[in-house]
């Protein structure tokens, strides 16, 4: 049930039923003075509780098991690996609809044989036939292929391949604003055998595609994270589109990774697994040098393109109290004038990230939060982004009257620039305020592929694996705040932004332009950034990660608590490293904190956190098995939200 103990739930079958139930059907069940659906986890002929204490199934609602074999395994293995509560997992794994007990009636989408057909480039015909080699071996490919070298058509012969055999196909982005575009390709040349699952689906249509999945009346589900805990019928392929994006890690509750999850689901049902980017994740990469992945690499484009010529902007020479250098508005000129199209790229939503008194420096700040209220001109509001809170701007310091500035530049504010210069063309600003609903991010997208708009500005939503034919210019606003962010993972990231990004220009023989802001011209790594490829950049960057032993080369927990009172964060994880430093396993691991977290309180909780990292995931895993035992018999929980990251990407 969708509970938050770890507990199973003992119950008997219908009282009078001559049914035997089966692992996987859903029943109805009382508990507590409430009817509710569970799951048949297991099936057995004693329990720990005395038999008068047991009650009755009320029914069992299906008929055969809704929860597959291979669904059932990729549950339990999620539940032991992200130390994650049994009931709470199915609730993640299952959608809302079903888990309500309702079942959709649902149609027959099946694979057609395709008509039309691209042929394959020569280096992308290699690269497939190096895919449909490896796949016998059974391990996942990295296909490393170079932003346009024609990835998503190999996916798509592949597919076919899989397709007509009669098996189905799971194909993973990381965003849905890639959705689109690729539920096209795969409609248009398999027919309407696509199922559609992401953050806009509805209860019910999400339902009907993983049911029909599982009924082998549905060929492809196409989706986002959650999508991988469809159960299917018979799997014959996993395609993870950009598998380096975060955006495969849910941050919340069940802190899984889509793409590790695939690894296993592959796995236990023996499908193959493709495994897709321009610039691999360290984690992705050195599985490959390790040889538990397959690598198949593709260094050409389609359209064969000069390389972009990069060029830093060094913003203490051109200062500007705006976001735009006089150099970067030459080029977009430039570029307007051939007819060509700009993106700029910001990884900042709103107006500016801090507003300020003039007069006495009072700097707006979330009530509830330790965090600076972002502000937005469109709507005159000030807004936190961890947490819902928001109010109106307005122009006046309530201390001392002074007047109110903004520092600082969001997508916003970049576009507000752009407006004054160039009032007569047409700029689409993308990022999540502006995507909100499926009518504007499809209209937004659709004037950025047309080339309608001549200035695209955005965060990485806009970056993500598009394909902009008539796009000759890139430019990084702020690189300092990106390569330079806390974490160990800062320089991956944003060497993954910078290579996605620069990528799109100057495809279809045009020449590209790459331009940085930065205050900090004579940095190493970003002179690295300017001259070397991805995996340059990758062979230098992962020494430091090597030998600071930061993940891939260890493994890593992150133990997280919140309290209204700092006293009980800081009582719970002070008697956790406790526990750890006193346990056999210390020797294997290294403990860093109790600290405050990086943000300190968020909805008015205090927020404290401590981390374990160690070369030997085994012993990991003892220890995060027998921690919880050890907050359960101690009772430590009880004053104190906590949740425990496996593998976490994000530090905050
Ligand atoms: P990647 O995902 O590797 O960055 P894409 O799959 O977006 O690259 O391909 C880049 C462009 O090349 C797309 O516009 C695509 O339609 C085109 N393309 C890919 N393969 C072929 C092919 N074999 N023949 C013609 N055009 C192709
Ligand atoms: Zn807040």
């Amino acid at each position: 049930m969708d509970t938050p103990v770890s507990q199973i739930f003992d119950y008997y079958p219908p009282e009078g039923s001559d049914c035997s139930p089966k692992i996987g059907q859903r029943a109805l069940v009382p508990f507590g003075r409430r009817e509710v659906v569970g799951f048949i986890h297991g099936i057995s002929n004693d329990s720990s509780l005395p038999k008068k204490k047991i009650k009755s199934c009320k029914s069992i609602i299906d008929k055969d098991p809704l929860i597959n074999e291979g669904a059932h395994e990729l549950v339990s293995w999620c539940k032991n690996y992200y130390h994650h509560p049994l009931g709470k997992t199915y609730a993640t794994a299952v959608p809302r609809y079903l888990r309500a007990g309702k079942t959709p009636a649902i149609e027959k989408m099946l694979f057609q044989e395709s008509k039309d057909k691209k042929k394959l480039k020569a280096h992308q015909k290699k690269a497939y036939d190096g895919c449909i080699k490896l796949l016998k071996k059974s391990a996942p490919i990295l296909l490393n292929g170079v932003t346009g070298s024609g990835k998503t058509e190999i996916y798509l012969h592949l597919m076919e391949r899989v397709l007509s055999k009669k098996e189905q196909v799971l194909f993973l982005v990381p965003e849905i604003g890639l959705t689109p575009q690729l539920y096209e390709a795969i409609t248009s040349r398999f027919g309407n055998c696509v199922g559609l699952i992401h953050s806009s689906t509805t209860d019910k249509s999400r339902a009907k595609a993983w049911l029909a999945a599982k009924e082998n009346k549905l060929s492809v589900i196409l989706g986002t994270r959650s999508s991988i805990f469809v159960p299917f019928h018979s799997l014959g392929l996993i395609v993870i589109d950009e598998e380096h994006d975060e955006s495969y890690k849910q941050q919340s509750g069940l802190m899984y990774s889509a793409r590790d999850l695939a690894v296993v689901k592959a796995k236990k049902s023996g499908c193959g697994l493709v495994l897709g980017s321009a610039t691999p994740s360290y984690e992705s990469l050195l599985n490959a040098e390790k040889g538990k992945y397959s690598e198949v690499r593709l260094t050409k484009k389609v359209f064969s393109a000069k390389p972009p010529e990069k060029k830093l902007i060094n913003l203490n020479a051109n200062s500007s109290k705006k976001g735009l250098s006089a150099p970067l508005f030459r080029s977009i000129s430039k570029a307007l004038k051939k007819g060509e199209q700009s993106l700029l790229f910001i990884n900042r939503r709103g107006y500016s990230p801090v507003t300020m008194c003039e007069e006495c420096g009072k700097i707006e700040e979330c009530p509830r939060c330790e965090s600076n209220l972002v502000s937005y001109k469109g709507t005159g509001k000030l807004k936190c982004h961890h947490c819902s809170y928001q109010k109106t701007a307005g122009t006046e310091c309530l201390v001392c009257e002074g007047k109110k500035i903004t520092v600082g530049h969001g997508t916003e504010k970049i576009e507000e620039e752009l407006k004054e210069k160039f009032p007569n063309e047409m700029i689409i600003r993308i990022d999540r305020d502006t995507t909100s609903s499926n009518k504007k991010r499809i209209e937004a997208f659709g004037y950025a592929k047309s080339g309608d708009a001549k200035i695209l500005v955005g965060t990485q939503m806009l970056t993500k694996g598009h394909d902009f034919p008539n796009l000759s210019l890139v430019a990084f606003v702020n690189v300092d705040q990106g390569l330079f962010g806390s974490g160990y993972r800062s320089s991956e990231r944003f060497a993954q932004q910078y290579y996605q990004a620069s990528g799109r220009c100057g495809r279809r023989n045009k020449k590209g332009l790459v331009l940085l802001q930065t205050h900090n011209a004579e940095n190493e790594a970003l002179q690295a950034l300017l001259n070397d490829s991805y995996m340059a950049f990758y062979e230098k960057n992962k020494e430091d990660r090597r030998r600071l032993e930061w993940p891939p080369y260890t493994y890593s927990f992150l133990l997280r608590a919140e309290s209204p009172s700092e006293k009980n964060v800081f009582h719970f994880l002070d008697n956790i490293a406790e526990f750890i430093k006193n346990s056999e396993y210390i020797s294997s691991i290294k403990l860093l904190g109790p600290i405050q977290s990086p943000i300190g309180i968020i909805r008015g909780k205090k927020r404290g956190q401590l981390m374990l990292i160690s070369k030997n995931r085994k012993k990991l895993h003892m220890i995060g098995g027998r921690l919880i035992s050890f907050i359960d018999a101690k009772k430590l929980g009880t004053k104190v939200k906590w949740s425990i990251d496996v593998d976490p990407t994000d530090h905050s």
